[in-house]
């Protein structure tokens, strides 16, 4: 019987930490963070996530603005909106929510962020500093999934990690993380795997990030795994009112007798890549105040 590793309530946790430094902050005569999220188009669980950013921000009393566009807005009406995000002082830091339409090239706007404002962690200077003492912002996601096995303390140093996924937001900075800073022996896997089993079963540390329902069976992990299921798939089901449920990309039932520990799909990694959005706000502010060491350049 695995330990469920709990993300609501470490995020819940980080959240009170967060919100009594504001309070502090405040009280000191100083303003509370501000977090800006642009969002473009229609698309529904792109309304979600905003949403919950937003609801987070209020929950740790930052102050949050939203940026709307429809989906037919130009690539250089959003890169405008951007730069202006850049200057403007009163943000500290700035989200662009992922997917973007097709017409706009994810690549083009993210060079357009400033690294010291990108909280979210996809620019290249924020991916080129992840292996850094002195980095700036980790990218969310795996920065989310690294506080979770701290404060379970799972140790990662000399243990064989396997990534399933390579995307630039989740499985590549995820390998670089438990490489670097984490000391593990790291296999990254992909759609190109040949045989994933093989390597799945060698996981001392399965993280999973590829969006398929029970992609990983009980079969492809060995006893005793720690599993940390990214994925997140809109399963139909008719008992919701929703007509769908949320579920991760392993079988959480046949896996979790197996594992020592697992992340539940929702209430796991999910609530985490918000926590570290808000913190790694909080540090972007603290930089701008000069209240903590500046940022690297
Ligand atoms: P992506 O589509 O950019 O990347 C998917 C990766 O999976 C690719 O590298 C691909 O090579 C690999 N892949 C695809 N099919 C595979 C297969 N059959 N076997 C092995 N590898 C395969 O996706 P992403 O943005 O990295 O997101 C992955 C999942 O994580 C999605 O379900 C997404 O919703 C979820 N996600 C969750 C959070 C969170 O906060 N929990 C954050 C980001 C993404």
């Amino acid at each position: 019987m695995a330990t469920l590793i709990d993300g609501k309530k470490i995020s819940n946790d980080i959240e009170m930490e967060l919100a009594e430094e504001v309070r502090e902050l405040v009280s000191r005569g100083l303003r509370p963070p501000h977090l800006a999220a642009v969002l473009v188009g229609d698309d529904g669980p792109s309304r979600t996530y905003v949403r919950n950013k937003i609801r987070a921000c209020e929950t740790v009393g930052y102050k949050s603005s939203l940026i709307k566009f429809a989906a037919d807005v130009t690539e250089a009406r959003l890169v405008e909106e951007i730069e202006r995000l850049n200057k403007d002082d009163e943000i500290d830091g700035y989200i662009v929510q992922l997917p973007l339409p097709e017409h706009i090239s994810v690549e083009r706007i993210t060079d357009h962020i400033n690294h010291r404002k990108d909280v979210d962690g996809f620019t290249p200077t924020n991916f080129g500093k992840i292996d850094q003492e002195h980095h700036s912002h980790l990218p969310a996601t795996p920065m989310g999934v690294m506080e979770l096995l701290k404060r379970y303390a799972i140790q990662t140093k000399g243990k064989h990690c396997v990534v399933v996924g390579k995307s630039h937001i989740v499985g590549m900075p995820m390998g670089i993380l438990l490489a670097g800073p984490g000391d593990a022996t790291v296999t990254i896997c992909h759609i190109f795997t040949q045989e994933l089993a093989r390597y799945t079963r060698m996981a001392d540390i399965l993280v999973v990030a590829v969006g398929k329902p029970n992609l990983i069976t009980a079969d492809m992990v060995k006893e005793g795994v720690v599993v940390i299921d990214v994925g997140i798939n809109r399963v139909p089901d008719d008992t919701k009112k929703s007509g769908y449920a949320l579920r991760g990309d392993v079988d959480f039932e046949a896996i979790e007798p197996k594992a020592s520990f697992i992340t539940p799909v929702p209430g796991g990694v999910g609530p985490m890549t918000i926590a570290s959005l808000i913190m790694n706000t909080m540090a972007a502010y603290k930089a701008r105040q000069g209240l903590a060491e500046s940022l690297t350049e």
